[in-house]
């Protein structure tokens, strides 16, 4: 492969999709989300690291992308909320079922830090990527964003989490950041740019 032309990235998330695509823009490489490259691949999320979880995604979806050329991208990420032994975290998009709304998720994770005070509701987003190559070759990067989870859900961008989660720098929830704003600094964006230097690195795009 000399330059990679294609990126799968596998996720049925359309939030998660718009954030990758405004990343990845720059890299030239046409952009393929899973309905686009007309395959779905329903795994177990069955790891215990979000490196695992994000690995066996993009193996399963490369293994049904019959493209050849193209890299697959896989991310998952989760929530870290320190009061709550670090709950979510992997289980974040099953957290009170899968079905569940993010207003009900959120309500209930401010109930559960109820009388906890403001220097001990810290949390993280986390985010792991793992990229597959046409050749075997596997990437993995984690990267984060610090934050505290808030007293009532604020903001109407975002998706998930973002209304409960709180950035001290910016006097502001995730939610109420606009996308470039919060691709900047968010745990997806650092880790997004991340990949794109050790695909970069390690393969280069190509840029026709
Ligand atoms: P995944 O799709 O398995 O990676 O699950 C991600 C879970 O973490 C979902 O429940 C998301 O709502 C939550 N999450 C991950 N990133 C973010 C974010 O940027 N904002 C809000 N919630 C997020």
């Amino acid at each position: 492969m000399s330059g990679i032309r294609r990126i799968l990235f596998a996720t049925g998330n359309q939030g998660k999709m718009r954030e990758v695509r405004s990343i990845l823009a720059d890299t030239g490489a046409e952009i393929f989300s899973m309905s686009e490259a007309g395959i779905s691949a329903d795994v177990e999320e069955n790891g215990g690291t979000f490196e695992e979880n994000a690995l066996i995604k993009a193996r399963a979806a490369a293994a049904a992308w019959n493209d050849g050329q193209g890299a697959v991208l896989a991310d998952d990420s989760g929530l870290e909320v320190d009061a709550l032994g670090g709950e979510p975290g992997i289980y974040s998009a099953r957290y009170l079922g899968e079905q569940t709304s993010y207003g009900i998720k959120n309500r209930d994770i401010i109930a559960r830090l109820d009388g906890v005070p403001e220097e001990k509701r810290t949390a993280r987003f986390v985010c792991a990527i793992a990229a597959v190559l046409p050749d075997g070759r596997e990437f993995t990067v984690r990267d984060t964003i610090e934050g505290r989870i808030g007293y009532e859900q604020k903001g109407e961008g975002g998706f998930g989490y973002d209304p409960i989660f709180y950035v001290p720098e910016f006097g502001k929830t995730t939610a109420e950041m606009d996308a470039e704003e919060k691709n900047r600094v968010s745990h997806r964006g650092k880790a997004l740019s991340h990949m794109k230097e050790v695909l970069s690195r390690n393969e280069g795009f190509d840029r026709q």
